[in-house]
């Protein structure tokens, strides 16, 4: 299968949630039927609940499941925007895609908060606008924790509590930063906060939000009133099974992302000596440990990530792709990154089964590729 340095993609799925959504294919129930069955699957959505709000700093009943990071995104929001009736709308610009989609739904003005050329947000700017807001004004953020592409941890705190003082809402998309960094709703001050079971190795399509305690929010799916009348549809018993035993074996795990970081730092420094030109994109700010994003002159992204994958790597460009067509990356665009550098952008992604063996034949891989490229150039 090859060396997969990709895990910000997505994380191999562990084998405490293989186990756990086995255990819960293995016994049919609708968590809605009042029966046994029903009762033991009620039962078994209800203590991954507990173990969700745990992982994230939130009380039980303020977990809702649903179908992915990408829906609790958008679930918190406009959920929250809905629901408060907010009236302006700011968002990082840094944003995942999902979250600037979402933002454009309601038809409020979107005003995007810049970032530095670390990609770090500018809290002073939100500062500015906050304070030539009306009393009236009902003001609403999204800010992601952790840059999916970068790494770079953003100022959630203080960005939550410039929002309340203006009586405003805070929704933070923390899928990137679970698992990887400590992580408390309650300690950052979210209204809302999405998570991602796929992330830390449950499995796809599930995801939660976490509201704080008292948080109006409306529903953006209508149904049989499940979550609380707050995502209505038939549970995904065994992903949310997955999920909560993925999220209790990440908690467990969270020490050794140290380790992890150590040796992202050893990766970028072998990197680095092969290519002293190339740029550690957001190197200079908080970064998760397991990221690192690196542009190097002259290397084409799309050609990078086709070289390494032949030779039996998976890595992502910092640029997405899609319908055939290589986009420039939005985030490093946000960042002014010059182009010469962003075109050239890799997105290295470590995890917990990650070696420094492997990261040597990496490195070894990736400089024997710039050198061939190097040299097709000077022929
Ligand atoms: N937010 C961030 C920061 C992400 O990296 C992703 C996935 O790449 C998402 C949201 C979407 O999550 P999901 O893939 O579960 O829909």
């Amino acid at each position: 299968m090859g060396i997969y340095l990709d895990y910000n993609a997505t994380a191999p799925l562990r084998d405490e949630a293989r186990a756990a959504m086995l255990a819960a294919f293995d016994a049919p129930g609708n968590p809605s039927s009042v029966h046994a069955a029903g009762r033991h699957a009620r039962a078994r959505v209800e203590d991954a609940r507990r173990t969700l709000a745990r992982a994230v700093g939130a009380a039980p009943a303020d977990i809702v499941f649903t179908g992915g990071g990408t829906e609790a995104n958008n679930l918190g929001l406009l959920g929250l925007l809905a629901a408060n009736r907010c009236t302006h709308l700011f968002v990082s610009a840094t944003e995942h895609p999902c979250v600037h989609a979402a933002a454009e739904h309601p038809g409020l003005p979107v005003h995007l908060i810049p970032a530095s050329a670390d990609g770090v947000f500018d809290l002073d700017h939100l500062r500015s606008v906050l304070a030539r807001l009306d009393q009236e004004a009902r003001p609403i953020l999204a800010l992601m924790l952790a840059n999916n592409e970068t790494g770079t941890i953003q100022p959630v705190a203080e960005a939550a509590q410039l929002m309340h003082a203006a009586g405003g809402f805070i929704h933070v998309d923390a899928v990137q930063a679970f698992g990887k960094m400590p992580l408390s709703l309650a300690d950052l001050g979210a209204d809302t906060l999405a998570v991602s079971a796929h992330k830390i190795g449950g499995p796809m399509g599930v995801g939660a939000l976490a509201l704080a305690c008292g948080t109006k929010l409306a529903p953006r799916n209508l149904g049989g009133g499940q979550e609380r009348g707050l995502r209505g549809g038939t549970e995904n018993l065994a992903g949310i099974a997955g999920f909560a035993a993925a999220a209790a074996a990440a908690l467990t795990d969270l020490d050794k992302n140290d380790s992890i970081r150590m040796l992202r730092d050893y990766l970028q420094e072998q990197l680095l000596a092969i290519a002293p030109d190339a740029l550690v994109v957001g190197g200079n700010a908080p970064r998760l440990g397991n990221t690192l994003c690196l542009a190097t002159p002259g290397f084409a992204a799309d050609t990078q990530v086709m070289r390494m994958d032949l030779a039996g790597f998976a890595i992502s460009s910092g640029s997405a792709c899609s319908s055939g067509k290589v986009k420039k990356s939005a985030v490093l665009q946000a960042m002014h990154v010059p182009d010469t550098f962003s075109s050239c952008a890799i997105r290295i992604s470590l995890g917990k089964t990650t070696t420094k063996d492997e990261l040597d034949s990496f490195a070894a891989a990736w400089g024997a590729a710039l050198a061939s490229i190097q040299e097709k150039k000077s022929a």
